[in-house]
């Protein structure tokens, strides 16, 4: 079992049980009801007279302290079921109770630790249910506290669907949406030589100077954010036949 590549610091508490008797399969989002760096995380979690702890914890610069290895169970959620199962994270506020809040920066490298954590322990998916049926769980289930606090509570379900598009390599679903609904354009030349052809998702048009060309691709890439594709048809497999075979088929049926 490995700890993070992420970890900026590192302080081990001794508030914790080892090793941990369950394999990773959660993870535990807290917060620290207060602005504390790493450095002064580590120092709460010190004294054994303290009887608490996480695995990490993240400041408002995005720094990762590291507390509890992840082989050994942090002393963290008031339940000790939880925790054995569980990688506890603390996330540090930036504003006060009762709505309390983190900077950008912290939920940025809580997403990102989250995304490593569930890549080394082989957790295909964070599943946030609202109950401990899930694998994203809250303090205030199990203890009487209002931890994680008003705001990374409100955070969670969009903490899950951050960390799944990550973990299934869709980050960028904006771009996909865009190309989905762009229009069915394209240039087309045959054979390499002659006129190039513009379909403008309806017609055919013979295009007479390059620069024609070159004024529609720079339209098309204003509205679309890339290149008009440019397809090179061969006279022997006509494609382009084909495509206004197609065209001239819609035309009929209208
Ligand atoms: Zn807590």
């Amino acid at each position: 079992m490995s700890n993070s590549a992420l970890v900026d610091y590192t302080k081990i508490s001794p508030n914790k049980t080892s090793p941990r008797n369950h394999k990773i399969d959660r993870i535990t989002i807290h917060h620290m009801a207060g602005n504390l760096s790493v450095e002064t995380c580590g120092n709460v979690f010190a004294p054994s007279s303290r009887q608490a702890s996480a695995n990490y914890g993240i400041d408002s610069d995005g720094r990762v302290g590291l507390y509890v290895e992840e082989e050994d169970r942090s002393w963290c959620s008031s339940n000790k079921e939880n925790d054995h199962r569980a990688v506890t994270i603390e996330v540090a506020d930036n504003a006060g109770g009762p709505e309390w809040g983190c900077s950008d920066k912290a939920m940025d490298k809580l997403i990102e630790l989250c995304v490593d954590i569930c890549k080394r322990n082989r957790i295909a998916k964070l599943n946030y249910t609202g109950d401990t049926s899930g694998n994203l769980t809250m303090h205030k289930w199990f203890a009487s506290t209002d931890c994680p606090g008003a705001y990374l509570e409100s955070k969670f379900p969009w903490i899950a669907e951050q960390v799944n598009k990550k973990l299934s390599g869709e980050e960028e679903p904006e771009q996909k949406e865009e190309g989905r609904n762009a229009e069915m354009q394209c240039f087309y030349q045959i054979d390499e030589q002659g006129a190039v052809y513009w379909f403008d998702g309806q017609k055919v048009h013979t295009l007479a100077h390059s620069d024609e060309k070159n004024v529609l691709n720079d339209i098309y890439k204003a509205n679309n954010g890339k290149d008009m594709p440019f397809f090179h048809w061969q006279s022997k497999a006509p494609w382009y036949k084909r495509l206004l075979a197609a065209i001239d088929r819609v035309v009929e049926t209208e």
